[in-house]
C-alpha cells in the first residue's frame, strides 16, 4: 500500500503547520482537514500542499 507524505498548510495564512501520511489510492485528490494553526490561533481548513 503506497503510503505518501503530504504537508498540510492554513488555507488562510499558507502556513505549513502539519505534515501527515495519506493513502493515494484512497484519497487521489488533495484532502483537507480542520487543524489548529498557531499563526490564524484558531481551527482553520488545512489543505494539502506539495
Ligand atoms: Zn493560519
Amino acid at each position: 500500500m503506497p503510503r505518501d507524505q503530504i504537508t498540510l498548510a492554513c488555507a488562510e495564512c499558507e502556513e505549513r503547520n502539519y505534515s501527515t501520511k495519506k493513502n493515494k489510492r484512497l484519497h487521489p485528490e488533495r484532502v483537507e482537514y480542520s487543524k489548529f494553526c498557531p499563526r490564524c490561533r484558531k481551527h482553520t481548513p488545512h489543505k494539502e500542499t506539495k
